[in-house]
């Protein structure tokens, strides 16, 4: 059975240590004083260890059924929704207006990483409301937003998002689905939609589908989307449940993970939806959650390898295999544990490393969320605007590693069902391909967003990791950060002129170097997250604090990090500068 144990300690560290939120000056933030996060992190990590992990294993094994068109979810997630709901855990940083508690974005993410580690699966209901919930709230009338909001704040109604068609996930362009519209206001909706997150289960009233669909009128492609709200049961006017829209499940599908979220195909036959926001808009309107809706599953990428990742150091220590080669460490037993070797340690240093790295990563890049919303911080917004596509790629790419490294410690026994780490694996593979497949990411990343506004946020960026780095000058103690930091940052600017120089000629030199520039970035990006979580961690200890042990092994796992991992962006530099020859040198009848 997993077992999971919230991180509270290295999440305060970010927070208070790190990103100093208590002096960042943002609304909402002044709440945010140690003892409060620790309350707040503290009462959430409890409801992780003891509500949803226990809950991940069921949701794995018995996966979700359609009966006679309901969706059962598995046994003991509805009374798990129950203390959701009552523990207030939707609505943490939803509107007052509606129901909300009003906190900032960056603590909803720190409590979602461990909502995350401990069940993914269940997470997701909850996650695809908050999705829902934000775009009606972005884009809704006063109606809509009357109508809607006050339940799925609460989830007792909950949401989904629906994109994507048989035929089309990429290139919505293609879209069927088709909206007619009606005398009264009201749209008809016809069309399948297929992989639909939450579609249907029985933890909820009612569910409120936001539905991307051709309406009249609006062009080829993708000018012609619009968003429609379609509820599975109308609401009367006066707020309570009326008819059943006709809006139905076809099948689950039968996947490799998360088995305990219902993905569901979904049938709309004349169902009838709401138009939310302007028409033919539907994909700005989709699009406006999306820096959010990518950072949350960036963050499931690195939350699933740290439930990996505790596991794997349990067993670690745990498991005795061989000896130490410089002298037993148990001598009384017939073996020592797995974790004196090498490279076991190698597994776990590169786990570790990669999990706080990311973690840092992920709350400074909601961090800025909040800058650009509540203080209309317009370089907060154009950076996280640029690191989205590395949020979400890098982390759920080196997140799925990281859990098939943590597999890796437990030997044969991490291949079998008797161990958490087949369905930790399994999880965290959908990251990499769902909210945009990976590749799409680099593409969104080299393709537009260096160069968006002129290329002024790409640059900022640079500017960013110099000043690091310059800070730092007269501390010898830092210098392994930094010196690694700029070398990388040299790289990262290296390739980004080779796009330049090369990529006007030939866009496929570019195209062919994107995945490399994402992870190139990405190693940066936690470059910078280590060399700042080093200089914290060097102030506390000067500072005399007594967990030595903690930020020495900060310092420690960061030096890892700046001399195991940072040496990848030369390797991924020289495959851009390649270009696009070794990629596109056979013709297709040549595979
Ligand atoms: C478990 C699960 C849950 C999901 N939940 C939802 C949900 O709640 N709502 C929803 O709407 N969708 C959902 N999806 C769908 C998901 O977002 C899509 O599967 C994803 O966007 C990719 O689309 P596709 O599967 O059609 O792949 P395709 O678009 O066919 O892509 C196939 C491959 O080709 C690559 N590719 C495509 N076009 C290009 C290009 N121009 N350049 C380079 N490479 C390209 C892609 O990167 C990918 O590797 C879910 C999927 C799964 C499996």
């Amino acid at each position: 059975m997993s077992s999971y144990t919230a991180n509270t300690k290295d999440m305060q560290f970010v927070l208070h240590e790190v990103l100093k939120i208590s002096e960042a000056g943002v609304p909402g933030y002044e709440e945010l004083d140690r003892d409060f996060t620790e309350a707040v992190l503290d009462a959430a990590g409890k409801v992780s260890s003891e509500v949803l992990a226990p809950l991940n294993e069921v949701g794995d094994k018995e996966g979700c059924v359609l009966e006679n068109g309901v969706v059962r979810t598995p046994k003991g997630f509805d009374a798990a929704f129950e203390a959701m709901k009552e523990g207030g855990w939707t609505a943490l940083d939803c509107d007052p207006d509606f129901g909300g508690q009003g906190m900032p974005y960056l603590l909803n993410c720190a409590v979602g990483e461990m909502f995350v580690s401990a069940n993914m699966a269940f997470n997701m209901y909850q996650g695809l409301t908050h999705g829902a919930y934000s775009a009606i709230h972005a884009h809704g009338t006063d109606e809509q937003k009357a109508t809607y909001l006050p339940k799925m704040v609460t989830c007792e109604w909950t949401g989904t998002m629906n994109l994507t068609e048989p035929h089309c996930g990429t290139d919505l362009g293609m879209m069927r689905t088709k909206a007619d519209p009606q005398d009264d206001g009201s749209y008809l909706i016809t069309g399948t939609k297929i992989f639909i997150s939450a579609g249907d289960h029985d933890l909820s009233e009612n569910v409120i589908h936001l539905v991307l669909a051709k309406a009249p009128g609006g062009g080829e492609g993708t000018k012609g989307i619009s968003l429609f709200i379609v509820p599975k049961f109308l609401v009367n006017e006066d707020g309570s449940l009326g008819e059943r829209n006709s809006v139905s499940v076809g099948k689950l599908e039968e996947k490799m993970g998360i088995h305990g979220n219902a993905t569901c195909v979904m049938n709309y036959d004349s169902a009838q939806g709401w138009l939310l926001g302007d028409l033919h808009k539907g994909m700005r309107a989709m699009f406006t959650m999306m820096n959010e809706a990518r950072l949350g599953v960036g963050l499931q990428g690195y939350a699933v390898a740290e439930a990996a990742y505790q596991e794997a150091v349990a067993y670690a220590k745990d498991r005795i295999q061989g000896r130490d080669v410089t002298g037993a460490k148990a001598p009384e037993k017939a073996a020592d544990p797995i974790i004196v070797h090498p490279d076991v340690r190698r597994m776990l240093m590169d786990q570790k490393s990669f999990v706080e790295g990311a973690r840092a990563f992920t709350f400074w890049g909601a961090h800025l969320i909040d800058r650009a919303h509540k203080l209309d911080d317009k370089a907060a917004d154009g950076l996280i605007s640029l690191m989205t596509p590395v949020i979400k790629g890098f982390l759920t790419d080196k997140g799925f590693e990281t859990a098939v490294s943590a597999q890796q410690v437990f030997g044969g026994h991490g291949y079998t069902e008797d161990w958490p780490m087949s369905q930790h694996v399994r999880d965290a593979r959908i990251a990499m391909i769902y909210e945009g497949a990976n590749g799409i990411q680099a593409l969104d990343l080299v393709g537009r967003k260096l160069a968006q506004d002129g290329g002024k946020h790409v640059m900022a960026f640079f500017e960013m990791v110099k000043a690091e780095c310059k800070a730092h000058d007269d501390d010898e103690r830092m210098k392994p950060f930094t010196d690694a930091l700029k070398n990388a940052s040299k790289q990262l600017q290296a390739a980004g002129m080779f796009f330049m120089q090369n990529g006007m000629k030939n866009p496929n030199a570019a195209l062919s170097g994107s995945y490399d520039f994402m992870h190139l970035m990405g190693h940066v990006c936690l470059g910078l997250m280590w060399t700042r979580m080093a200089k914290a961690a060097f102030a506390a200890l000067d500072n005399g604090a007594s967990d030595t042990a903690f930020y020495e092994g900060k310092i420690a796992t960061g030096r890892y990090y700046m001399a195991r991992q940072l040496p990848a962006c030369a390797m991924h530099l020289a495959r851009i500068e390649t270009g696009a020859d070794p990629v596109m040198a056979l013709a297709d009848d040549q595979f």
